[in-house]
């Protein structure tokens, strides 16, 4: 991920007039905040009816029916989170400036609407592909990433069409936490495929082993083994309803890491009874 601040913010401006009966400013096209007086028919915002348009254009592209493609990309015909983050990680950056260019200068709605068919491509390809282990909790991961994305480009683009302040500013607020919720979760699933990366480096089992004791102590934040045999151990009492026999709670976390990274951990908090068997 880069380190630049994220672009979070949209700039977006309403054509004002006086209004004709109080004299106080407001916003065309919709009734006076102060006396309540109708806006007169005739009167129109251009710059507001072209954001609507390409807000429209680009809103009609997001909800695009799957296998439609229509951008050159070259389709992968198995997509695989590590290949995926790359892309989606990318298009979180690229997003808002993309939006940001659009409602500034018609010229750059084409790059909008490239970036919206990318997403929907990515989405598509994911959705299509066969979830295989063990990469499940990867997949999982991706999957939330691309609804959160897609959140982020409809709140966005609601707001880009709203009609007024308020209401952009709503729909922005709405785009701001997905976006910080797309963010989450990027860096949750670079740090799953690192992880995975870096246990699978080696092609022997002792390798992979110690591998996987060196993740369980960064996960936990501790070498200390007692330590972790207390955390594991707690962890035991919760998912069986006993008390952990001495020795078990390390072996647990270390197998709830095996689970996290290469097995389904969802699978693995839900059959409790046969934690030893996963
Ligand atoms: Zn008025």
């Amino acid at each position: 991920m880069t380190s630049q601040p994220r672009v979070t913010r949209i700039r977006l401006s309403w054509k004002q007039i006086d209004c004709r009966r109080c004299h106080e400013a407001r916003v065309v096209g919709i009734p006076c905040p102060t006396c309540n007086a109708r806006p007169d028919p005739r009167e129109v915002d251009p710059n507001l009816q072209r954001r609507q348009r390409l807000a429209r254009d680009a809103l009609t592209i997001l909800d695009r029916p799957p296998g439609t493609q229509t951008t050159s990309r070259p389709v992968l015909d198995q997509w695989s989170p590590e290949q995926g983050l790359g892309p989606l990680a990318e298009w979180l950056e690229q997003f808002l400036p993309a939006l940001n260019a659009a409602i500034d200068d018609a010229s750059a709605a084409p790059r909008l609407f490239e970036r919206v068919a990318t997403l929907v491509d990515l989405r598509d390809e994911v959705r299509a592909s066969q979830w295989l282990r063990p990469h499940m909790p990867l997949w999982r991961t991706a999957d939330t990433l691309i609804g959160r994305l897609t959140d982020v480009a409809r709140h966005y683009l609601l707001a880009c069409a709203a009609p007024t302040p308020l209401q952009a500013q709503t729909a922005e607020k709405a785009g701001q936490r997905a976006l910080d919720a797309g963010a989450d979760d990027s860096s949750d699933l670079a740090e799953r495929i690192d992880r995975w990366e870096r246990i699978t480096a080696s092609d022997h089992v002792g390798d992979i082993i110690a591998a996987l004791a060196v993740e369980t102590y960064g996960l936990a934040g501790t070498s200390d083994l007692l330590v972790l045999e207390e955390a594991g151990a707690q962890d035991f009492e919760q998912l069986l309803g006993s008390t952990s026999p001495s020795g078990m709670g390390f072996l647990l976390l270390f197998m709830s890491l095996q689970a996290e990274v290469i097995l389904d951990q969802q699978r693995f908090a839900s059959s409790p009874a046969t934690p030893m068997h996963c």
